[in-house]
């Protein structure tokens, strides 16, 4: 399994099939898996016909898995271009983040315009929240030991008393100091059209109407995960122009594909050979079990379990019980079975998750389909584990982070993260 870049960059505005998030609108201003699959085989039939006895294997038998793309309009400049410097995937943040509820956001980077005001910075509750659910399991709780209670202000500079509120989106690290991030948002714009009288075809009087669109000049990026063997056929599509989404007979959906390899050093080691990247992996659990049991300690709550980690979902994942039901969650149980482990061994501490409806609609074949639901995009689940981390428990673990989970991976469902980095960042209040 390799990891290809994808970008795609709107030379036209671009208007996608939104899948339904319960937490609103802004969760939609990303292309989803499944419109990059459609766009990019529609590109495939129409530029690389003679090569038809590839197609099935790139769309059609799930063996290559692309990802919904996240939008990654970030101002990188020339110089880190040509220094060739380590660029950082956008993710979602976890839905355990919180900030200030008057000026939140990530803290501003140095770059950024003076005028623009101090935001306060996002943290994470995940540590919190596994305090409290330990101590929670030997004793009540008072008020004054209660890892929550310290957090229900901001504090920023130790002067803001506005509270906490939750905070979602996107964010990508910064290239030259990897603990600075920015949130990566969408710019979109409004198209005006006018109705059209039907009997006489012409525009109609008084029916004027906007529709919202992703702007001109936005960029989108994610990871595509393909077997080695289909590669090269991937990189044929780079610097190629297709269509995505809606309304493509009114001018909109035109993006420019950018694919490139990421074993080079403008990605970053987590793309890397196996040996290195599972000697990083296997650091990222340590600390994360090694942060966790810290946070715990100083509030005196006991960490008897072997181990600690936490899985976080980078997209959103469709999962169903033995009787073909969704899941609204990954409970031990599933854990132990997906790992290949005895049923005992996980306990689920914590867990933050939603369910999203996914659109019935197949872009491949332009025809409907059922719809279904997912664990949202950020989920987060807390376990410990009775089994220390050896090296069995290390390569099931990393085999999820590599593989994903449940269905419809092609499409970019499934990502997940194990101990994500992120949930230790709690720094910058
Ligand atoms: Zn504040």
């Amino acid at each position: 399994m390799k990891y290809l870049y994808l970008e795609m960059m709107a030379e036209e505005p671009l208007a996608i099939r939104a899948d339904h998030a319960a937490s609103g609108a802004k969760t939609t201003k990303l292309l989803t898996g499944s419109a990059v699959l459609g766009s990019l085989a529609s590109l495939h039939r129409q530029r690389y016909s003679e090569q038809r006895t590839e197609f099935p294997e790139l769309f059609l038998q799930e063996q290559v898995y692309f990802p919904q793309l996240l939008p990654a309009s970030y101002e990188i400049s020339e110089q880190a271009l040509s220094e060739n410097r380590f660029f950082h995937s956008v993710l979602p943040v976890p839905r355990t983040a919180q900030s200030c509820k008057r000026f939140g956001g990530f803290h501003k980077l140095k770059e950024e315009s003076p005028t623009i005001p101090a935001r306060h910075g996002v943290r994470d509750m995940l540590l919190d929240w596994a305090t409290f659910s330990l101590l929670q399991q030997k004793r009540d709780i008072s008020k004054k030991e209660n890892p929550l209670e310290a957090h229900k202000e901001c504090g920023y500079k130790d002067g803001c008393t506005e509270v906490l509120d939750h905070y979602t989106g996107y964010y990508r690290r910064h290239y030259v100091d990897a603990k600075l991030r920015t949130a990566m948002e969408v710019k979109s714009s409004l198209e005006m059209h006018t109705g059209i009288n039907r009997e006489q075809g012409t525009v109609e009087d008084s029916i004027l109407y906007s529709r919202e669109v992703i702007a001109r000049g936005s960029i989108f990026s994610g990871m595509i995960k393909v077997p080695d063997h289909l590669e090269e056929q991937l990189l044929q599509f780079h610097d190629q122009r297709t269509y995505i989404g809606t309304g493509r007979t009114r001018g909109l959906g035109k993006v420019r594909i950018a694919v490139s390899r990421t074993d080079g050093a403008n990605h970053g080691s987590m793309y890397g050979p196996r040996e290195q990247t599972l000697k990083l992996f296997r650091e990222k659990l340590l600390k994360f079990d090694d942060a966790l049991r810290g946070v715990c300690s100083t509030f005196k709550a006991e960490t008897p379990a072997a181990f600690y980690f936490a899985l976080t979902l980078h997209s959103p994942a469709i999962l169903l019980d033995e009787y073909l039901r969704y899941r609204g969650s990954i409970d031990a149980a599933t854990l132990a079975e997906l790992t290949g482990s005895t049923p005992k061994t996980f306990e689920l501490l914590y867990q933050n998750a939603g369910v999203q409806r996914i659109a019935g609609w197949n872009e491949l074949w332009g025809t409907p389909r059922q719809q279904d639901y997912a664990i949202e995009t950020g989920s987060v689940f807390l376990f410990s584990s009775q089994q220390k981390l050896d090296d069995q428990m290390l390569l099931a673990l990393y085999r999820f982070e590599e593989e994903g989970i449940g269905h419809r991976q092609a499409e970019g469902f499934g990502r997940v993260c194990v101990s994500d980095p992120f949930h230790l960042e709690r720094e910058q209040m």
